[in-house]
């Protein structure tokens, strides 16, 4: 079986459509415009490129964009009093924090620090709670870009038996919850695993984030899955995943490339997330109204 494409470019094109409505009809029922403030912490090249393409991607779709820059040295004290800053500025609906950030500052700690109303990367732990307890809030926008991605192709996940491999908070863990959500039976796989191909092959849809170029191949895909490759390596050819496509391709139903499968759903997400945000600022519901 040669296995049919998922074409996250695509469908990512269709969400960052909807979102540019959803950004006009709350300027025109409001009168104010979404804004996403990212916040960069240091001259990395590549987390410089990760910001523009974000800023560049909220632009379009007619979000303001709050493209902050903050020196490689700074204090902890003061990347805090930033993000604080941005808490509490009405013009920012939303609030990303671009990681890793240079070694002497504590990431995670200051994730912590965003609003959970405004953690449109859905990475503190008030987000990740509301997430498990399956309450409104912001979820993390690779593995709910994963899941537009299987609605975008009707996989039909109600009972499906769903392998994530990978638990990391960025991407493995939320991924097992949203699928748990949807219904479907969920096992997740990690370094410890015993007979991780064993364990993939029973999955009708099997979801790859394990940061190892080419490591998921034929022995792990049941003959029909539908295989979902996050990984993104750079080597001298280009783009790669953790799963060798090629192989994987013979035996699956439905396969994402790399690149151009769920890479271009993350940023997407990201503005979806970055509107959500918005909206639920200017028409809060009646328990997060009276708590304001
Ligand atoms: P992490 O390194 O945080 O987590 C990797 C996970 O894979 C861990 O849970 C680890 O297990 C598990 N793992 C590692 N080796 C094996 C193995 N041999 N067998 C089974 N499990 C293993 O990575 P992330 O989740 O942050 O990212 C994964 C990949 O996805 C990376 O390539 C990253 O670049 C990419 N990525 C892509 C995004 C996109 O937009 N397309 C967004 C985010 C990430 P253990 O916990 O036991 O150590």
């Amino acid at each position: 079986m040669a296995a049919e494409l998922i074409d996250g470019k695509a469908v990512a094109a269709r969400v960052r459509a909807r979102v540019a409505g959803e950004v006009e009809a709350l300027v025109a029922a409001h009168g104010v415009r979404p804004g996403l403030a990212t916040v960069l912490v240091g001259d990395d090249p590549g987390s410089a490129i990760y910001v523009g393409g974000k800023q560049k991607a909220s632009a379009e779709v007619g979000i303001e964009g709050f493209d902050q820059r903050l020196p490689a040295d700074v204090s902890e004290y003061e990347v805090a009093a930033h993000l604080e800053r941005l808490n509490t500025d009405p013009a920012v609906s939303g609030i990303l924090l671009q990681l890793p950030v240079p070694d002497h500052l504590d990431g995670p700690a200051l994730v912590e620090l965003i609003d959970p109303a405004k953690d449109v990367d859905g990475l503190t732990s008030i987000s990740a709670g509301l997430l498990l307890q399956g309450r409104p809030g912001l979820r993390p926008c690779t593995p709910s870009g994963i899941i537009e991605l299987l609605d975008a192709h009707d996989v039909e996940l109600e009972g499906a038996e769903a392998v994530v491999v990978g638990r990391s908070l960025l991407v493995g863990k939320p991924m097992a919850q949203l699928l748990l959500e949807r219904n479907a039976t969920v096992t997740t796989c990690h370094s410890r695993t015993r007979d991780l191909a064993e364990v993939c092959r029973r999955a009708d849809v099997l979801v790859v984030a394990v940061g190892q170029p080419g490591m998921i191949g034929a022995g792990h895909v049941g003959e029909g899955a539908v295989v979902i490759d996050v990984g993104i390596h750079r080597t001298g050819e280009g783009l790669t995943g953790d799963v060798d496509f090629d192989a994987a391709s013979e035996r699956a139903r439905l396969i994402t490339p790399v690149p151009g499968g769920v890479g271009p759903m993350t940023i997407a997400m990201l503005l979806v997330n970055t509107v959500e945000a918005a909206r639920r600022q200017l028409e809060p519901e009646p328990a997060e109204a009276a708590r304001r």
